[in-house]
């Protein structure tokens, strides 16, 4: 039973060393991103009012977002333990979510900021825009996504950095040496996989 949230700049490999992690500890991956972008091909209610603020980088309203996540959440495959990705992104959501979860007399175990400089992140999203074709990763949207990173989100590590919860994971290398540098922090905090 783990509740761990991973925190990392467009481009830092999250997506991917989640899934691993989560996968690794048997519990579900939650992105929001994800969410939010199988709305938009199903063109659901929720699809159609974040379109446009998907493809300009912008942030989806903190309600809506964390209206979401609530939902998500009480499912019951989360009962037991979750990995979030992409949630909470700015310090009012990380206050949602604590609400939420002091109701489930719950709290995350770990936060794991992936470290990745400027022009790497950049480097590498450019390639993922090639091979993807994402609608939000051309040069200006890429632009706008790193500035709110840099402005709102990474503000949410000194929240939980004082609550001594944060581990900083040197987020450049191999795929599989980024995924053992994160085990190994967690395996320092008893977190324990169930594979
Ligand atoms: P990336 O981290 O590469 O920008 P994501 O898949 O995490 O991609 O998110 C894609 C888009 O979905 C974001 O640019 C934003 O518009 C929206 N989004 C995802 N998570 C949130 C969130 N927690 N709050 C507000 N908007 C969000």
């Amino acid at each position: 039973m783990v509740r761990l949230l991973i925190v990392g700049p467009q481009g830092s490999g999250k997506g991917t060393q989640g899934v691993r992690i989560a996968e690794a500890f048997g519990v579900p991956v939650v992105s929001t991103g994800d969410v939010f972008r199988a709305n938009v091909v199903e063109g659901t209610e929720l699809g159609v009012q974040v379109k446009e603020i998907i493809d300009a980088g912008s942030l989806v309203p903190d309600e809506l977002t964390s209206a979401v996540v609530r939902d998500r959440l009480s499912q019951p495959d989360a009962a037991d333990g979750f990995l979030l990705d992409g949630y909470p992104r700015n310090v009012g959501q990380v206050l949602h979510l604590d609400q939420f979860l002091a109701g489930r007399d719950e709290s995350l175990d770990a936060v794991i900021a992936l470290v990745v400089p400027r022009d790497e992140s950049i480097e590498r999203l450019h390639k993922r825009a090639v091979d993807q074709g994402r609608s939000d990763d051309s040069e200006a949207v890429i632009a706008n996504r790193l500035a709110i990173y840099e402005s709102e989100t990474a503000p949410i590590l000194g929240v939980y950095g004082t609550r001594g919860i944060v581990d900083e994971i040197d987020g450049v290398g191999e795929l599989d040496t980024v995924t053992d540098r994160i085990f190994a922090a967690l395996d320092a905090r008893g977190l324990v996989r169930s594979s």
